[in-house]
């Protein structure tokens, strides 16, 4: 059945009826590409540059290997969007050279844009690539902050943008609940949210993701955590801006479609994902996906919202 529905479609992620939903790909690094473009994405919703860092725990890549890097991913995607992520260093990604040393709860500590704002220079040579590696391209560079907070972390990261010379859109993650909650101050200075279930999970519940003892709370199907989805899709959507998933909540077919009833514009995962998105998307209408959507927000655990979703999907 799984090998039928992936011969079900192919092309553009929709729901039967014709609401599009772009399906893009998680990736790490150039090495992605291929499967990327193999499953039809129709470009890439999250680029985790942090994979660039890694080499070399001193220092940060130099702007011309990043420039590089960059292009390379730019130019695999002349049509579609490619949302890159500056590095999201700290808590489960530390880097030698940026990352504070001894804190009691690294995840709650100086991490992701955090990070960048206390090293300016990092987050300048590495906007200053990515405007150098898409200059020339046609605009379809997006630039994203992880580990924003407020309306003042967004703003910081547009000031940064816009003084890099970077002629892209910016758009901010939604990871912290305070985030998801101020969507719309967050809004007035970003053109997009997307929404990172990893970690929202993990600050929505105070469950370290690292931790498996704790992992019962990283079950992206929580009625909490859709709450917190809707709440800044209808943020997003009352600013007339778009709202999309980049964490793994994405990746799960079932899932997927009640987070396009919620209202997300797009989904974006790792590649092997997608044919089997995209042939679940296009079993259901849009009506149909809103009331899977209601019907999982209308429970009090993850079991009985992935019940509750799937009875409405599949009682149509
Ligand atoms: C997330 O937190 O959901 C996310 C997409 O970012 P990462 O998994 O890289 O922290
Ligand atoms: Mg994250």
């Amino acid at each position: 059945e799984r090998e039928a529905a992936l011969t079900a479609t192919s092309g553009p992620g929709a729901t039967s009826d014709g609401h599009q939903v772009p399906l893009l790909a998680n990736i790490g690094g150039p090495a992605d590409l291929a499967a990327a473009l193999a499953a039809g994405a129709e470009g890439v919703g999250l680029f985790r540059t942090e994979f660039l860092f890694l080499d070399d725990s001193a220092q940060a890549p130099s702007e011309e290997k990043q420039t590089e890097t960059y292009r390379q991913v730019l130019e695999a995607f002349p049509e579609g969007r490619v949302v890159v992520r500056v590095l999201d260093a700290g808590a489960d990604k530390p880097l030698d050279f940026l990352t504070p040393a001894a804190e009691p709860n690294p995840a709650l500590g100086v991490r992701g844009l955090r990070t960048l704002l206390d090293h300016p220079e990092v987050l300048r040579t590495q906007l200053k690539a990515l405007a150098a590696a898409s200059s020339g391209l046609p605009a379809r560079l997006e630039v994203m902050a992880p580990m924003v907070a407020d309306r003042q972390d967004a703003k910081a990261f547009a000031d940064a943008c816009r003084e890099a010379g970077l002629s892209a859109k910016f758009g901010v993650m939604v990871e912290i609940p305070a985030a998801a909650l101020r969507a719309r101050a967050v809004l007035q200075e970003v053109e997009f949210l997307s929404l990172g279930t990893n970690d929202l999970a993990q600050y929505t519940f105070a469950a370290d993701r690292q931790v498996g003892a704790v992992s019962r709370w990283q079950d992206p199907w929580q009625p909490a955590l859709l709450d917190l989805a809707a709440f800044a899709a209808d943020g997003a959507k009352a600013e007339g801006k778009s709202c999309g998933v980049c964490g793994e909540a994405a990746a799960d077919p079932l899932l997927a479609c009640v987070l396009v009833g919620l209202g997300i514009s797009s989904l974006s995962m790792g590649s092997a994902s997608i044919p089997y998105v995209r042939a679940t998307l296009a079993q259901h209408t849009l009506a149909q996906c809103e009331r899977a959507a209601a019907a999982a927000r209308a429970t009090d655990s993850a079991q009985e919202a992935r019940q509750a979703a799937q009875a409405a999907l599949s009682g149509e």
